[in-house]
């Protein structure tokens, strides 16, 4: 298939390199000409505008870093310089409503279109080994699955546009909690007398455990290897953390949802990220506790 993939930055560009690996044709662009080189050494062709890539496309992929940016790729460049039968699908993480504007648009000018967000960092980009939550009607989720097949080892249609987002936010609401939960309990352990490795054996096989304490554990030297275990680099930006809760934040107060958990955890991830902090692994937030 003829594929356009706009985006290819840290996630964007190991998702292209696994779309020419299932046997895609792809055309790719970015803004950045070393992203542009890398694609090109991973077997993309290179364009020089979203609209040169999406020409004789069958499908257009794009991973960009915000709504504004992909409602504005789209109005300004997909829509009109796409086939009319190209599928779009949006993988950027964005929020909800400007997802469902942008698919809204996409109807208006005759393609379908889906969002579908990623869970999964860069590894799993790399790895072909994303979860792909996926907003749009039966009949443009049934023509983007093999698409995300080729990217990912889970692809789940959520419901209608916007759809794939809502859950996306959700989820991460629910890590950035969990995971603040889970340092505070360790921290409180310690202080309390308790060994990590100890609080650790109880907990994981008790009524606490979680992902972000058997998965991806705060404490370095406790649990499987983890971004703790390399001082709290790689992993899940907490800046990105904090961006996904902005974009939860919004979305509760649209929806009118009571989340007194989600406002508390933006507000910690916003005083460590402020506090240089928007590089580190969102689990070295647990340093703010000790
Ligand atoms: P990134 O900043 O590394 O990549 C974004 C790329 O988009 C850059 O290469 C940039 O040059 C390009 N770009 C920006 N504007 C453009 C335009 N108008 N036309 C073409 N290219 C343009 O970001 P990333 O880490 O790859 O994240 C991409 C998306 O994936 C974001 O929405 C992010 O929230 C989401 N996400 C990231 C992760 C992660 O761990 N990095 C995990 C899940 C989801």
């Amino acid at each position: 298939m003829r594929i356009a993939f706009i985006g290819l930055g840290n996630m964007g560009g190991g998702m292209a390199a696994n779309l020419v690996k299932a046997g895609h044709q792809v055309r790719a662009f970015d803004l950045n000409e070393e992203a542009l080189a890398r694609a090109r050494e991973n077997g993309c062709d290179t364009a020089g505008s979203i609209a040169e890539a999406v020409t004789d496309a069958e499908a257009v992929v794009s991973m960009l870093p915000n709504g504004q940016i992909v409602l504005s790729a789209y109005t300004g460049e997909v829509f009109g310089a796409a086939p009319q039968g190209a599928i779009l699908l949006d993988c950027s993480t964005i929020d909800v409503a400007t997802a469902r504007e942008v698919a809204e648009q996409a109807q208006h000018h005759g393609y379908e279109m889906v969002d579908a967000p990623v869970s999964g960092g860069i590894a799993a980009a790399n790895g072909g080994t994303l979860t792909f939550m996926v907003g749009g009607s039966d009949s443009a989720f049934t023509r983007a699955e093999p698409i995300l097949q080729a990217m990912g080892k889970a692809v789940i249609h959520a419901g209608a546009a916007g759809n794939g987002q809502a859950a996306k936010i959700c989820n991460n609401m629910l890590l950035g909690i969990s995971m603040l939960g889970t340092c505070e309990a360790f921290a409180m352990a310690q202080k309390l007398g308790l060994d990590p490795q100890t609080f650790y054996d109880i907990s994981s096989v008790s009524s606490g455990q979680c992902w972000s304490m058997t998965s991806y554990c705060p404490i370095p030297g406790v649990g499987p290897l983890s971004p703790a275990d390399n001082d709290y680099q790689g992993g899940f930006a907490a800046g990105l953390m904090l961006k996904d809760l902005r974009l939860a934040m919004e979305a509760a107060e649209t929806a009118d949802a009571p989340v007194p958990m989600g406002m508390r955890a933006r507000a910690l991830y916003e005083d460590f990220v402020g506090a240089g902090n928007g590089n580190t692994d969102f689990s070295g937030i647990i340093r703010t506790l000790k």
